[in-house]
């Protein structure tokens, strides 16, 4: 089927007569428009909720006026409903007129035509060339994204929108009470209740995915494509995709497993200042398309939805275990796997996320703050970069920071641009003691830090950063970790000069490797690791040269 070339439809219930006006539409109109038949009002509709899920335009609708069943007329009312900006005509025989000239009231109907329509050329064709012009005018273009409706205050629907943000699918967003997104959830079959809906560039109809099935439906790769690699790296933040672009650029066969998005946390970053070669900044979703990219041309494979729960070790390979069971083998893994964000410890706060209170990312909800007071809390460079990023959005944006102010804890760069932006206020020693609301964010309790005095205040926006937690839990037993659950590496694994225990070769562990050989760490998850985007790029590159000593000396 030709994606978006605009539909003209034509049913009629007698065979004979709707292949004649299908065949004379298409020997005119058949090579810009898709000519579509239907011999029922029941089978046309159906058509027309396949073509509104592809997202196709329909420009004319020609509809018979005596149907059994289902009339022309109560067709082209319930086709309205679906593509109001076709345009309509029926089809009539000299007998119904009277009720054709009717129906232009009743349903805005743009023309009818008498049967028989011989010659085309004098009775068909100029009616359907000035059905076109009036369609054209409306400027009704076919939609080729990925289509989300869903309800604004949802948290599944929030997660659909970022994930798909994240992972560069660019995609329409429609509210499940906007007449578009009506007309979407009823092509479906569906009611308010089934959101999300997720429409895929192909028209297929998905309510409420996974995120397995949804990165598959919108075309990302979800599982290894052989079942062995030289390098396993795990995680698609910097640091993995800086182990990739290495890796795959050097001959390695190369699998990227990200459980998420690829960017991990500088992909959520609105503006990284400070990357080598960006005088300007960069967005982190750009950097992160960038990056994939270049990863992708040198020959790595990249799956995302993939979440990694084990490593074992099975003689030289090293095997890497998904939630769903599946596993794929390699000489050697990189971990990078980076660090998740800690939530706050506030009553209500779960019941809220996704509803008015979201972690680490202010991208995807900026536009809802138009015209909003927001808060962010906390004092480190995420915060402050998310308030700069929502004070272009926001009316008002209001930074909670526990300590007495942000020098020690954010870059000068980011302070000054705090102070020089007229809608934002800092309040220092002020802490988030509660949160309130029924369907979604309504107000806070803030607390003085200092004299333990609260006060309430209307807010619908809360974005969290406030520090974070390796994700390295499921490397218990396998890999020696520091207290706080870091990846151990290089010299942090001698303890008074000795090896680590169970150690087997007779050497050091290489400076990124862990206390297994041949599995390497890099990035925000490794022990004692500089805590920014160029230093994760820079380890993951050197884990590769390390990977590639390793294998030298098997
Ligand atoms: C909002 C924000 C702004 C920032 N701005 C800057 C800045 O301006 N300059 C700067 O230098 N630094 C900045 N940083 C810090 C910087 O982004 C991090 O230091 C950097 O992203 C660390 O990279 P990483 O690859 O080690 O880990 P991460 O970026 O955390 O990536 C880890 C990835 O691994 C994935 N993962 C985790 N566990 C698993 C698993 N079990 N299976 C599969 N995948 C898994 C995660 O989903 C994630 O995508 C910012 C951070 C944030 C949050």
């Amino acid at each position: 089927m030709e994606a978006s070339k605009p539909v003209l439809l034509t049913v009629d219930d007698d065979p004979g007569v709707s292949r004649a006006v299908a065949r004379d539409l298409r020997r005119r109109y058949g090579q810009d428009h898709r000519i579509v038949r239907a011999e029922s009002g029941r089978q046309a509709l159906e058509a027309l909720r396949e073509i509104k899920l592809r997202g196709d335009p329909v420009a004319v609708l020609l509809a018979d006026y005596r149907m059994p069943q289902m009339s022309g007329l109560e067709f082209l009312e319930q086709a309205m409903d679906l593509f109001p900006n076709a345009r309509r005509a029926l089809l009539t025989a000299y007998a119904d007129t009277d009720a054709a000239i009717q129906a232009i009231n009743v349903i805005d109907l743009d023309h009818y035509l008498l049967k028989p329509w011989e010659p085309p050329e004098e009775k068909l064709y100029p009616v359907v060339d000035e059905l076109l012009e009036l369609w054209r005018a409306a400027d009704d273009t076919p939609v080729t994204a990925t289509q989300v409706v869903g309800h604004r205050w949802s948290a599944r629907s929030h997660e659909v929108r970022d994930f798909l943000a994240r992972n560069s699918v660019s995609y329409r967003w429609l509210t499940a009470d906007q007449p578009e997104g009506r007309r979407l959830l009823e092509a479906a079959g569906l009611d308010e209740s089934s959101v999300p809906l997720v429409v895929t560039p192909d028209g297929d109809a998905l309510v409420d995915p996974g995120t397995e099935e949804l990165a598959a439906r919108v075309g990302l790769s979800t599982t290894p494509a052989t079942d062995f690699y030289d390098t396993v790296i795990i995680g698609g933040g910097p640091a993995g995709l800086g182990a990739a672009v290495y890796a795959a650029s050097e001959g390695l066969r190369t699998v990227l497993v990200e459980r998420e998005a690829t960017g991990g946390q500088a992909g959520q970053s609105s503006r990284i200042e400070n990357y080598l070669g960006f005088p300007d900044g960069v967005s982190g979703a750009q950097l992160t398309d960038r990056a994939r990219r270049q990863a992708t041309k040198f020959g790595a494979e990249i799956l995302t939805a993939a979440d990694v729960t084990g490593l074992a070790v099975r003689g030289s390979s090293r095997v890497v275990g998904f939630a769903d069971g599946g596993e794929v083998a390699a000489h050697t893994v990189v971990l990078a796997t980076g660090v998740a964000y800690a939530t706050l410890d506030v009553p209500g706060t779960d019941r809220l996320t996704g509803r008015g209170i979201f972690y680490g990312s202010a991208a995807t909800e900026a536009p809802s703050c138009a015209d909003e007071d927001v808060y962010v809390v906390g004092g480190a460079n995420s915060a402050g970069q998310a308030a700069v990023f929502l004070s272009r959005h926001a009316r008002r944006v209001t930074l909670l920071v526990r300590a007495d102010g942000l020098e020690r804890s954010m870059s000068h760069y980011l302070i000054r641009q705090i102070r020089d932006t007229g809608n934002i206020e800092v309040r220092p020693r002020t802490v988030v003691a509660g949160v309130a609301g029924d369907q979604h964010l309504e107000r806070l309790t803030l607390c003085d830090a200092a004299t333990g005095s609260t006060e309430e205040v209307p807010a619908a926006f809360l974005f969290v950063f406030i520090g974070a937690a390796p994700c390295t839990e499921w490397l218990d037993g396998v890999v020696q970790r520091d207290r706080r659950g870091f990846v151990l590496t290089g010299p942090d694994l001698l303890v008074g000069g000795k090896r680590p225990r169970g150690w087997p070769l007779d050497r050091d562990p290489y400076y990124l490797e862990g206390s297994v050989p041949g599995v390497f760490a890099a990035g925000d998850a490794r022990a004692n690791s500089v805590k920014r985007v160029a230093s994760a790029v820079g380890e993951g590159a050197m884990a590769i040269q390390l990977v590639h000593r390793y294998l030298e000396a098997q």
